[in-house]
């Protein structure tokens, strides 16, 4: 093969072989097609696009470059949840237990965050002694024991996706339907679950700004799992606004605790539940043990208690709490309209909550702690946000990232509660 060739092919618009696909990312993968070659070929992509067929073979590529798990014997069915990354979306940390006490097995493979949008694995990180690292064993007998595990997907799931991803970092292809679409499915499908429920974020915080761009991802995504065998079904929900009350790591982890225990705010109950009843269903638990009800009698709980305890976590360990805080206050009296997700998203991230870099550190505490959302009314004064920080001299650039990200209307201007789940795709 030549990969000159096959950049020129799919420049022109032609459709690649199976075979050519095939070589190009197992070579890529070994080391053996330079940086600038593959560079190329993804440019290409991103231009012309692949077929179906052709994103199909590109994803089956990806999987076939490294293991592919699975957990037969658990005596459940396995099923997972993806989301494409929002402000504040700690949902995977209730919704996995959930899921659990309702007879399901969630093989959860998570990362970590990076830019303005949390990782999950990071917030996990901030209970004391939790581990995201685990084997392949230790996540079956977990999962069998258990019923949940959240943790880092090993170095052998996908290799050819780490190398693709980081080379579209700095390339500008990231924002390609097909490559986004393969890399994400190509990780889950090798995770080994046997149902999965994708949540793309639309909106200002989100990767995907408009509804039409979210629904061919969710549509392209959807069809790359079935093709797969894995059961796949997509929700489009709205990341105009934050999730819930908090963005930032510690104080998701607590947000998420409220949810488990039977409190929480209600756009994440109302998500979490969502997405877990999707889950059940896509892997064919119908008619038994209800979310709402696992949260109801302690077991989604128990089974958060058990799953952080089996990740040498300790559940009752108070979280980390910054030593630093600031407040903003409402600048006027009315109703809150509009909270931009993507100024608190990098408000939190300013704040020390997210990485720049993927080898920074993050800071557990670090935040944003909102104290009104759209709809509410609130009066001149009264706390809108407390950031939280481990250094002081962090707030102003927070603030800067936070100046106009909230309106403020008339407390009798017509306003309107948004829909937080816009459209339901597959199944
Ligand atoms: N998340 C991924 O894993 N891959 C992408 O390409 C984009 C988001």
């Amino acid at each position: 093969m030549d990969v000159v060739d096959l950049i020129r092919s799919k420049r022109d618009g032609s459709v690649l072989h199976d075979d050519a696909i095939d070589w190009v990312i197992a070579a890529y993968t070994r080391g053996e097609i330079a940086e600038e070659q593959m560079s190329a070929l993804l440019m290409a992509i991103y231009f012309v696009g692949l077929t179906a067929p052709e994103l199909n073979r590109w994803t089956a590529a990806m999987i076939a470059s490294g293991e592919r798990l699975s957990f037969p014997g658990l005596g459940r069915p396995t099923t997972d949840k993806h989301s494409t990354g929002g402000v504040g979306d700690k949902i995977t940390l209730p919704l996995t237990p959930i899921v659990a006490a309702c007879g399901a097995a969630v093989p959860q493979l998570s990362g970590r965050g990076l830019g303005h949008t949390g990782g999950t694995l990071d917030k996990l990180e901030s209970i004391r002694g939790w581990r995201a690292s685990i084997s392949n064993e230790e996540m079956r007998t977990q999962l069998r024991d258990v019923g949940a595990v959240i943790c880092a997907a090993g170095g052998g799931l996908a290799p050819a996706d780490r190398k693709l991803y980081a080379l579209r970092d700095v390339t500008a292809t990231v924002e390609s339907i097909p490559l986004i679409a393969s890399s994400i499915m190509s990780k889950k499908i090798a995770e080994g679950t046997s149902a999965l429920v994708l949540d793309v974020k639309v909106g200002v915080g989100a990767f995907m700004k408009s509804r039409e761009r979210a629904r061919e991802l969710a549509t392209t995504m959807v069809g790359l799992g079935t093709a797969h065998g894995v059961n796949t079904v997509a929700l489009l929900t709205a990341m105009d606004t934050p999730l819930g009350l908090t963005a930032g790591n510690a104080l998701e982890v607590a947000e998420s605790l409220e949810v488990l225990a039977g409190g929480g705010p209600s756009d994440v109950v109302e998500l979490t539940l969502a997405l877990a009843r999707e889950m059940l269903a896509a892997c064919g638990l119908t008619g038994g043990k209800d979310p709402a009800d696992a949260i109801a009698d302690g077991s989604a709980m128990d089974s958060w208690n058990a799953m952080i305890r089996a990740q040498g976590g300790d559940p009752a360990a108070p979280l980390p709490v910054s030593p630093h805080q600031h407040s903003v206050v409402a600048s006027a009296t009315g109703r809150v309209t509009r909270m931009d997700a993507l100024a608190v998203g990098v408000a939190a991230w300013r704040l020390g909550a997210g990485r720049a870099r993927k080898e920074d550190a993050v800071s557990f505490g670090a935040g944003v702690q909102m104290h009104a959302k759209p709809g509410d009314i609130v009066t001149a004064g009264s706390p809108l946000f407390t950031l939280h920080a481990d250094d002081e001299t962090r707030f102003d650039r927070a603030l800067d990232a936070l100046a106009g990200a909230v309106d403020i209307a008339a407390a009798d201007a017509d306003w309107s509660k948004p829909a937080l789940i816009l459209e339901r795709v597959g199944g």
